[in-house]
């Protein structure tokens, strides 16, 4: 690292590339040059303001913006952007309100400096099983631990976004929000909890937490400002997750053989006319309509006519339609549990309601959908008390499996392993999957891009990129192929995946064979779960070949895991630790340190839910 780097500047705020890349370019530059890059980047930055689009996401330090009292900081935690966007929209509110903002993701916010807070907002989603983002993760650790500074002055306010559907719920913002009591912080607002259709509950929360800061912060004309800009976001396309996109289908191709026991489809939309763009490791997200045949079952179950116009929310819609087109039938949530278990006065629905009945509850949740529950318990629903009661449909969100310098910027490719299996006597299906294995020319796919700033290439092509996606998360690892053989990246691609069977279920295998033959792909490691008398997972292969692995890490290799959260990505990562603790010398908490160090630098970047 070049000796200047080593001068007492506040900690940088540059990912591990763009440090090297500064460097590189600054080694072996007289002082006058120095100071004319020095000049030339204020000017830059002092430019950045008025090229913003909308608001500017700050990466500073509190001691670069000087002091924090009379600031209201607003950090979020954010895994699929939903906290984020959350967080963006607070920042915007608050500066229109007069308040002084600075606004910053969980990964950059300084910890040791939180003691010198005083009004903190906190955003942060709860992934599967109550884990914090991995953008998160220093901050609740550094919140958790011992080295955390008691904050007897900080006045905070905390929103969980989380998924109700999952037992955990919010179980992150939950505990940080007792810990900060713990620390001597007292509330400025209540703890908010949003579920996935979370706009409504938080936008009322942010307008409680905004009109007691502004008492709080007491600056009502004070001049607006933004903390610390550093980069701009570039204004927002005309189409979004409100007002998507209706993508036409090019392509629907199933991609495993006809006697696999999955369907796994190849998806190919058409962006032409939308001016979406999209970088390797975004999603695509997709507004899904409930099967039609689910929605008969519905009506069937329940004994209620479809054409009936219900109102709700100022609309007034046919039920069918309010089933088919607004409202979740496929996921179980507590409420409706908790609403069928009122209304059926059943003993099992009540009891597993109950504190301390976690586990039955996860059981009830993880084997059934809410047309099981209607079906076991039945109860009497009238058409307007079930759309007030189910949750509103919400996006889908799928890894993008195409680069657009290799398909164009018109098209976008996506990998969906389409969820469907018998169950209580009948055929459940995944509403997004069977929608989009549905679609063909006549019915468009409403999508809108979702960006994902924390799973990206390499800046420097030069690095070394490995990557696991067993399954479906093979995904966005075709799109980084596709885009590091398009801009001729020099550093080499090793992948890991893993399927059911070889000859039935290795998704896109000609591609890959032509990649390791063109040169594109350097290594592949295969492993087929359900081909060997005992299953053998992608990290057992990351093991066998830990040595090289380590050494590929150690010499500034990017790692990426895809798919799925519950189970795949903790293996890998205990396997990653092992490999690390084993080939690198270190205890386990030091290959801990190590693995966490990578995941701050954005050398270790996950997809996974
Ligand atoms: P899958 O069911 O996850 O199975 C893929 C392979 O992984 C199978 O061979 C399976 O073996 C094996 N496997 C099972 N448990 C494992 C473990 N603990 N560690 C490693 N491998 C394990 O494949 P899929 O149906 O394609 O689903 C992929 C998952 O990834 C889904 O949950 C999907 O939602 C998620 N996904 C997430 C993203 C994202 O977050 N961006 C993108 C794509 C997919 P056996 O079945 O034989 O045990």
């Amino acid at each position: 690292m070049n000796a200047a780097l080593k001068l007492p500047l506040p900690a940088p705020t540059l990912d591990a590339d763009r440090l090297a890349q500064l460097a590189a370019l600054t080694s072996g530059l007289s002082s006058a040059d120095l100071y004319w890059i020095a000049a030339y980047s204020a000017a830059l930055a002092a430019r950045l303001p008025e090229q913003a689009g909308r608001i500017v996401v700050s990466e500073s330090s509190v001691a670069e913006v000087g002091q924090t009292a009379g600031c209201l900081s607003i950090v979020y935690g954010s895994q699929t952007g939903n906290s984020r966007r959350v967080a963006e929209q607070l920042a915007a509110r608050a500066e229109a309100a007069g308040l002084t903002v600075r606004l910053l993701r969980t990964g950059v916010y300084p910890v040791r400096e939180l003691a010198q807070e005083r009004h903190l907002v906190v955003v942060i989603s709860s992934q599967g099983d109550g884990d914090p983002p991995d953008d998160a993760i220093g901050f609740i650790e550094f919140i958790a631990g011992k080295r955390a500074p008691k904050l007897p002055l900080l006045k905070f306010a905390v929103l969980g976004l989380g998924d109700s559907s999952y037992p955990k719920f919010c179980a992150v913002s939950r505990e940080l929000d007792a810990r900060l009591i713990e620390l001597g912080a007292s509330r400025f607002a209540p703890a908010g909890e949003a579920d996935v259709d979370f706009d409504t509950t938080a936008a009322e929360w942010s307008a409680g937490v905004l009109e007691t800061a502004r008492e709080g912060l007491s600056v009502p004309n004070a001049p607006t400002r933004h903390a610390s800009p550093l980069h701009a976001v570039s204004a927002s396309p005309h189409y979004s997750r409100d007002n998507p996109f209706p993508a036409s289908v090019l392509e629907n191709q199933r991609i495993v053989s006809r006697d696999s026991d999955r369907d796994v489809r190849h998806i190919e939309l058409s962006l032409e006319g939308s001016g979406l763009q999209y970088e390797p490791g975004d999603a695509i997200g997709v507004w899904p309509r409930n099967p039609p045949m689910l929605v008969e079952q519905w009506l069937s179950a329940l004994k209620l006519d479809g054409t009936v116009e219900v109102e709700h929310d100022g609309r007034r819609l046919p039920l069918a339609r309010w089933l088919s087109h607004e409202r979740e039938l496929t996921r179980l949530t507590r409420p409706l549990v908790a609403a069928q278990a009122a209304a059926t006065r059943h003993g099992e629905l009540q009891r597993v309601l109950e504190p301390g009945q976690q586990p039955a509850f996860a059981a009830l949740l993880e084997s059934h959908q809410p047309i099981d529950l209607l079906r076991q318990f039945p109860a009497a629903w009238d058409a307007t008390r079930l759309v007030a009661t189910l949750r509103p449909l919400t996006p889908r969100l799928y890894s993008i499996a195409s680069s657009a310098r290799v398909v164009g910027s018109d098209e976008v490719h996506l990998t969906v392993g389409v969820v469907e299996y018998f169950a209580h006597q009948s055929t459940h299906y995944g509403a997004a999957s069977a929608f989009l294995a549905n679609a063909g020319d006549d019915v468009p796919v409403p999508v809108f891009i979702e960006s994902n700033e924390r799973f990206r290439l390499p800046i420097d092509g030069s690095r070394d990129v490995i990557m696991i996606g067993p399954g479906t998360g093979i995904a966005p690892f075709r799109a980084f192929v596709q885009e590091r053989q398009a801009t001729a990246a020099s550093g080499r691609n090793w992948l890991f995946f893993g399927n059911r069977h070889f000859t039935q279920d290795f998704l896109y295998q000609l591609e890959w064979q032509e990649a390791l033959h063109s040169g594109a792909l350097h290594r592949l490691d295969l492993t087929f779960s359900r081909d060997a008398a005992s299953k053998v997972y992608v990290q057992q292969r990351l093991r066998e070949h830990g040595r090289e692995l380590y050494a590929w890490l150690r010499d500034g290799a990017h790692i990426y895991v895809c798919g799925d959260s519950a189970h795949m990505a903790r293996d890998v990562n205990e396997a990653l630790l092992d490999i690390i603790a084993t080939h690198g010398g270190l205890s386990v908490e030091d290959a801990r340190a190590w693995l966490t160090e990578l995941l701050q630098q954005g050398r270790y970047a996950r997809d996974v839910y």
